[in-house]
């Protein structure tokens, strides 16, 4: 059944694998479009200093939690998401279920050359499924419109985007309304895996959940920042959301979520007779002090959302 998890203050949609792929299959053979998303650790790094990325993912309509970081620190957390509900296996299986169904799926993403392969793999594969179109995704923002109007005229059911974390989420979240009826999924590096450009991790290695020492291995120069620098930064957020969940717990105040934080609306001026210029923030009073405070808070944004109360009281 699913359900769903706020983990890091993001909120997860939680189901089994197989119950993934039904439910997606559904929204794409139902033409109902909108934003699915994979989240891993990388994916949690990377939001906690990019404010797009973190409006990105509130916007979703799907958000599965990816890899073992997510895992294991969601579950010492004591909001587990125990499904690893990763792209590259996700889509392979979404399309064997929709290949009978004649399931039409656009590439987007990845150096030149490497989304038609990774596109004629998955045919050969799966006979019934329709290629849409590929374009790989060192384009100029200039060809955007045009790259739009080709996907639009193509009218997949399914537009995979391979551009890497945080490009692909924005791309998505900036222009799948300009995509009806078609589900837009941000996919990172599957399609050099489905192009065998990079092997992927052997079987075992995913089950004990280090494919990310593998990812290292085939390509240090690239990933050593994200996985040895990354992984620790993602500890100190863990460590700093464990914190400040507990001192909101201890100071008895409900956990301030992500939404609140960013989305708090733009306070209405109300003149206050005999007070000065004082502004109206729900039943509160606040003076245009409050409100540099306001916009101070909402520029840490991310951050913010995991400290405890009573640091906000202080830093606004
Ligand atoms: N990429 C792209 N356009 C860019 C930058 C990257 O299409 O401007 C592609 C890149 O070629 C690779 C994918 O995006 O195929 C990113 O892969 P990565 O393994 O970094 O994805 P992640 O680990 O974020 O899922």
């Amino acid at each position: 059944m699913a359900n769903t998890v706020s983990f890091l203050n993001a909120r997860f949609d939680q189901m089994p694998p197989d119950e993934a792929v039904e439910v997606l299959l559904e929204r794409l053979l139902n033409r109902q479009g909108g934003r699915v998303y994979y989240a891993n650790a990388h994916t949690m790094v990377t939001a906690a200093k990019n404010k797009a990325l973190v409006e990105a993912l509130e916007r979703k309509d799907l958000l599965l939690a990816d890899g073992s970081g997510v895992r294991w620190s969601s579950t010492l957390l004591g909001t587990p998401l125990i499904y690893n509900l990763n792209g590259t296996d996700l889509v392979p299986a979404l399309c064997k279920a929709g290949a009978s169904e004649n399931l039409s799926v656009y590439f987007l993403g990845a150096k030149p050359g490497v989304a038609e392969d990774a596109a004629t793999n998955l045919a050969k594969v799966y006979p019934g499924l329709v290629i849409a179109g590929v374009q790989h995704g060192y384009f100029l923002k200039e060809d955007t419109p045009k790259i739009l109007e080709a996907i639009r005229e193509a009218r997949p059911h399914l537009l995979l985007v391979a551009m890497g974390v945080p490009m692909q989420e924005i791309w998505i979240d900036q222009y799948s309304s300009q995509l009806p009826g078609i589900t837009c999924m941000g996919v990172g590096g599957l399609f050099d895996f489905m192009a065998e450009r990079v092997p992927r991790a052997p079987h075992h290695i995913r089950e004990v959940g280090m494919e990310w020492l593998w990812r290292l291995m085939m390509e240090p120069s690239r990933l050593w920042k994200r996985y040895l620098i990354g992984n620790f930064v993602f500890l100190g957020l863990v460590i700093a959301y464990a914190f400040g969940k507990l001192l909101n717990k201890l100071t008895n105040k409900a956990p301030v979520s992500l939404e609140s934080q960013q989305l708090d609306p733009i306070p209405e001026v109300v003149p206050v007779p005999g007070a000065g210029h004082q502004e109206a923030v729900g039943t509160k009073m606040r003076t245009t002090k409050g409100k540099d405070l306001l916009k101070k808070r909402s520029k840490l944004g991310w951050f913010r959302a995991v400290s405890p109360p009573v640091l906000k009281k202080k830093c606004g």
